[in-house]
């Protein structure tokens, strides 16, 4: 049954398979820098937006020698937007790894590749399989969804992941191990939809026992979630009148780690009684009319935010401070939510 699943579904991504930036043509072999820098992009965003900050990385740092030679600011700056800053700064210790210890080439087997900063068991293994073409499951949120339905594993995430593991594990072929893991991710994305699986259009079909069942579209058994938790502050938006305006870097360890960001109350679970106690100067404070929200993985964010004009002699505050001109705030090292806030009072002038 494995066998003539991986067969049918070969011939399928031979004839459907999606054309993506990183991927080689038929024929060829897919380059491994490329291969591990499009999987950590995609681990958090869609083809179409890791597409666009793939090309971008590619045409500024071209191989992982150049990467791996580039401050950890330009890197975090580079990837903002895409979130998940941890995986910005593991993309760059990695590439200093695997120049430092591996001579520029990244090691072929799966082991090797998951001892490296920020590579899981995922990512290890898709970069295995694509990239040198070791039979590897590389198992995403995609093939969890096929690999459920194709085999009717009923029993709920998290619980079903090894179960799904290792039934994906059974499946891939000893031939063209690379292109089987691209086509069932290409499976999960194109056909195998998480609402509405296109069924009749499946090469898997006549295996699958979910189709079977009737009802293939409630697999992978789903855990069931509680609502995010809100979390609320206050931010602070100190322009000089040189037009600098006062940022400071937050922790390198946790939540949005090694980024800057404008001064801030703590994220706590109320709105802060008296906001202006954590404001970071003296000054006379306008509250910006309205407020940011931004969804984190884990919680949702509401900050309200607080603007003031002060003098070009205003105090640097301690080392982790600094003045930045509010033009260069486009090209630093802002989360997606630190730019929210400076998009809203900007807005309000
Ligand atoms: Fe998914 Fe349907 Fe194909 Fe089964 S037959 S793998 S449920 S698309």
């Amino acid at each position: 049954m494995e066998d003539r699943v991986s067969a049918a579904l070969l011939d399928w991504y031979d004839v459907h398979g999606r054309v993506l930036p990183w991927r080689a043509s038929p024929g060829r072999r897919a380059d491994p820098y490329a291969v591990w820098l499009s999987e950590v992009m995609l681990q958090q965003t869609t083809v179409a937006v890791a597409g666009r900050y793939f090309a971008a990385f590619l045409e500024r740092w071209p191989t992982v020698e150049v990467l791996a030679a580039a401050s950890l600011d330009e890197v975090l700056a580079a990837w903002a937007g895409l979130g998940y800053y941890a995986r910005a700064r593991n993309l760059h210790a990695c590439a200093r790894v695997v120049v430092a210890d591996h001579c520029g080439s990244f090691p072929r087997d799966v082991a090797a590749l998951g001892e490296l900063p920020g590579i899981g068991r995922y990512t290890a293994a898709a970069v295995a399989a694509i990239a040198f073409d070791v039979p590897a499951a590389a198992v995403d949120g995609n093939v969890e969804r096929v690999v459920a339905r194709l085999q009717e594993i009923t029993t709920p995430l998290p619980e079903a992941k090894p179960l799904i593991q290792r039934a994906a594990a059974m499946l891939v072929p000893a031939e063209r191990p690379g292109d089987f893991a691209q086509a069932l991710m290409d499976l999960g994305a194109l056909v195998c939809t998480p609402r509405r699986p296109d069924c009749p259009a499946c090469p898997l079909i006549a295996a699958c026992a979910g189709f079977r069942s009737g009802s293939p579209e409630r697999l992978p058994v789903k855990p069931r979630r509680g609502d995010k938790p809100r979390r609320f502050g206050a931010c602070f938006f100190a322009e000089r009148s040189d037009g600098a305006v006062l940022v400071r870097r937050r922790e390198e360890r946790g939540l949005l780690g090694g980024m800057l960001e404008f001064p801030s109350s703590e994220w706590g679970p109320a709105p802060p009684g008296d906001p202006l106690t954590a404001a970071p100067l003296a000054a006379a404070w306008r509250k910006v009319p309205g407020q940011v929200e931004h969804s984190f993985t884990h919680f949702d964010l509401v900050l309200t935010v607080h603007a003031a004009h002060v003098g070009a002699a205003a105090p640097s505050l301690d080392s982790a401070w600094r003045w930045i001109a509010v033009e260069a705030l486009e090209r630093a090292a802002l989360p997606s939510v630190m730019r929210k806030v400076a998009a809203h009072v900007l807005s309000t002038r």
